[in-house]
């Protein structure tokens, strides 16, 4: 106990200074901190199964605790899809914890907004700073729940927020980052084949990689041992995208092309399958809806590979070898989905045609191609919502074709900053998100914050989003909670618990805990404004007592939150598994079936999960089976037509095309003297969560641009030069990086960096932020960010 003491006072000391300072300079360097700790014995000693949160694919590891301290990141070999993996990044997550600039506890704004003044306070200081707020807002506002917005980033802990904020605060304005990221390629390939799939790149023979720059963007597992089988051992990979990338040179062919012409590329592909008749006949047959009518649209539009080669700069030839290629090795080929952000305005359209390309070569459900996996089942906690008769629907609903429950985020904020809403939003929770840095056009998103009466960060570290909150509440790192219990569809399905490791530093919270406080602070005082203004519950209360229809009718908001997060995560496993899967899962990290017997060791690094014939790569339903060629089984997909769909209707119904189409008139053409501008990830670096991180810093402490080496002479830049780069919504200045590896007329810079925020001693400043140039424009059906069709000029500063 006295160890303890010291400690929390060393830690306090630290956190003072930087509080004092303006949160703007910490003093104790990440070493600094770690040798203080490591005096502390009387803690416990031993290795705890926990999951990585350095970037979304979420690897198994096994933590190494001595005294108290997190010694090492090592992987767990017991989750299939990490395979005993653990990247650079992940093993960095160690500083995340012992960061000295991260958030310690709860803030209070005093300065003006943005100049980072903030005052500690604790937690019901700041529980009541809210209320306060929330309370005058409501009443002003009668009890119109979505004058507060907010918003989260990926993670385990998103839904615990979302019940809160959604299912019982009531709020209809919810951002998260599917549409400043995936939101097109999963709804296209959804709309398509029934789902958006995995690509089973472990036994594929033949893959596209378009833009997916897996060797740096997302350096998973799965993407190591992709490596091991291309350039001539065993799938060969094709790579298209305007720069010569890390994943580039380990692939066997390299496409270069022009920035926003993939669509015009991938329908040229379909047409050399179409018109050479390549495709796969008897699953096109048993499987295809509208077929005849794609068919017809391609090859009557003209998409011949030398009308693409005009638009995309890829020769005739290479684009007609690789689509007869690929098809060959159908069906154990794929058009890689990838994770990605939308590019141009064409997009929606672009994931459609690179589904319906991969189905044409039968490689949808079948081992070697897309597979949908399996997912085994958790139990549940159902929550009681209550009903605002006065909570508007979402603000930005008509922006496009189909607005889905997470938003549009730039959609949205346009209208809030342009002072357009057709109501005023006035508040945001921002959970786990830097919407400062992963927003085009930060300068509106300044102004959207700028306008609003509260604003409430929850996070880890003082991001440039959290220099904007009126109230800071300090969240712990994955390091230092449980989270909710996790259950992964894939072709060898598991269940993973990322468990407590230490206990949360400084007063750092889970934010389940801070779910529960709020909750309980705030639910008396909001009924009261409900019962005000809210017509329906006025006629209820004429016939029930108050205390039936507060706790019936949900508005009760601590309902969810009464258990700890433990005690829910076992009944949602026992529930469904037994008690032995809880002993496992917590003993190992992960659970599946029969994973006593089936997890092997193969040799020092390497083991097997499921054992071949065990491993889920088919889950469609089948019917009229024919012995002998399983292409031609007729598969039911999670479709309107149970087929593969060339023609969506119901896009036509809201003037989308239902066809897969290229127009001219939506690429945006390159004037004299312009660049496109795109960004994309780095290998070490996924955005928040590793920017401050100055174990990976070391490996690249800025960002550079790069431009072609021709370009960048004939403007008389070289290597190191600082370059300012303008668009129509901002301007940066950020070293240059000539270079032969990317087309002309294009500019590139890796998204992440050059924060603003002066708290963040490593981060600050450190580059250049992609989102203050990029456009705040949206593609027409999703209302996904468009993420590569600005156009910036450069100069030599
Ligand atoms: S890929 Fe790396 S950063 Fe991402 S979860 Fe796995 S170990 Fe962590």
């Amino acid at each position: 106990m006295q160890v303890e003491i010291s400690r929390r006072r060393f830690l306090q000391g630290s956190v003072a200074l930087v509080v004092l300072g303006g949160v703007g300079g910490a003093t104790l360097s990440a070493t600094d901190l770690l040798a203080n700790f490591q005096k502390d014995t009387a803690v416990p000693t031993g290795t705890i199964p926990t999951i990585c949160e350095m970037c979304v694919n979420k690897c198994a590891a096994i933590a190494h605790v001595r005294g108290g301290i997190v010694k090492k990141l090592e992987p767990n070999p017991y989750f299939p899809k990490s395979r005993n993996m653990l990247c650079a990044r992940g093993a960095a997550g160690i500083h995340a914890l012992y960061d000295p600039d991260r958030l310690k506890y709860p803030l209070i704004r005093i300065g003006k907004r943005g100049d980072g003044k903030y005052k500690r306070a604790t937690w019901d200081e700041a529980y009541a700073y809210i209320e306060e707020k929330l309370v005058k807002i409501l009443d002003e506002e009668k009890d119109n729940r979505s004058c507060i917005a907010y918003c989260a980033g990926e993670g385990l802990g998103e839904h615990t927020y979302k019940t809160f904020m959604a299912d019982k605060f009531g709020s209809a304005n919810f951002l998260n980052h599917s549409t400043i990221c995936l939101q097109t390629a999963v709804s296209g390939y959804t709309l398509t084949i029934g789902g958006y799939g995995l690509a089973d790149l472990e036994n594929a023979k033949y893959i596209i990689m378009a833009g997916a720059n897996r060797a740096e963007a997302i350096l998973t597992p799965d993407t190591m041992d992709l490596f091991k089988r291309t350039r001539g051992r065993g799938a060969k990979l094709v790579y298209v995208d305007p720069r010569f990338t890390n994943t580039a040179m380990h692939a066997d062919t390299y496409v270069a092309i022009k920035p926003g012409t993939d669509l015009a590329f991938v329908l040229a592909l379909t047409f050399v399958a179409l018109f050479e008749g390549l495709y796969n006949k008897a699953f096109v047959a048993n499987n295809f809806n509208d077929f005849d009518k794609y068919h017809k649209h391609i090859t009557d539009s003209g998409y011949t590979p030398e009308w693409a080669e005009k638009i995309t700069g890829v020769p005739a030839d290479t684009i007609r070898t690789i689509a007869r290629d690929f098809m060959a090795a159908a069906p154990q080929a794929i058009y890689y989905a990838g994770r990605r952000t939308t590019w141009a305005k064409n997009d929606f359209q672009l994931r459609r045609a690179m589904a319906i390309f991969s189905a044409l070569g039968g490689g949808i459900d079948v081992k070697g191609g897309i597979v949908f996996g399996s997912k085994l089942p958790l139990g549940e906690h159902p929550a009681t919502a209550p009903l605002y008769a006065n909570a508007k629907s979402r603000l930005e609903k008509n922006a496009a074709a189909v607005i889905g429950a997470t938003g549009s985020w730039v959609a949205f904020r346009n209208l809030v900053a342009d002072g357009k809403a057709p109501y005023p939003v006035r508040g945001m929770f921002v959970y786990k998100q830097n919407p400062m840095l992963s927003v085009p056009d930060t300068a509106k998103t300044r102004a959207m914050f700028e306008k609003m009466d509260l604003v409430v960060v929850i996070d880890t570290i003082p991001s440039d989003t959290a220099m904007l909150a009126d109230v800071i509440l300090p969240e712990c790192t994955y390091l230092e909670r449980e989270d909710p219990v996790q259950s992964y569809a894939a072709i060898e399905p598991a269940i993973i618990l990322r468990k407590k490791v230490i206990e949360p530093m400084y007063e750092t919270k889970p934010v389940i805990d801070i779910m529960r406080g709020l909750s309980a602070r705030l639910s008396q005082p909001l009924w009261e404004i409900t019962k005000k203004y809210d017509e329906d519950v006025q006629t209820e209360l004429e016939t029930r007592s108050e205390d039936e229809v507060y706790t019936e009718g949900g508005y009760d908001l601590t309902e969810p939150f009464k258990q700890s997060q433990e005690e829910l995560n076992k009944h949602m496993v026992v529930s469904k598994h037994g008690e032995e899967a809880w002993k496992i899962l917590r003993e190992k990290g992960v659970y599946y079936p029969n994973m006593q017997t089936y997890f092997t060791k193969i040799n020092n690094n390497t083991y097997a999960c499921y054992p071949e014939d065990k491993k889920i790569y088919s889950v469609l339903k089948t019917e009229e089976a024919v012995v002998g060629d399983p292409a031609s089984l007729r598969r039911i997909f999670a479709t309107p037509s149970k087929k593969i769909e060339c023609f969506l209707g119901s896009m036509a119904t809201k003037g989308i095309d239902a066809m897969p189409t290229w127009k001219d008139e939506e690429y945006v053409r390159i004037p004299k003297g312009k660049f496109k501008f795109i960004s994309g990830r780095h290998a070490q670096f996924t955005q928040n969560s590793t920017q401050n991180n100055v174990i990976l810093l070391d490996l690249m402490r800025e960002n550079y641009a790069w431009i072609n080496d021709r370009e960048a002479r004939e403007l008389g830049i070289a290597f190191g030069d600082l370059v300012e780069i303008t668009s129509s919504v901002g301007k940066v200045r950020i070293k240059a990086y000539p270079t032969p590896k990317i087309v002309p007329e294009t500019i590139f810079y890796i998204h992440g960096f050059g924060s603003k925020s002066a708290a963040l001693t490593f981060a600050h400043r450190n580059g250049a932020s992609d989102n203050e140039i990029i456009e705040g424009n949206i593609e027409p059906v999703f209302g996904c960010a468009i993420m590569h069709d600005t156009l910036v000029s450069v100069r030599k500063v």
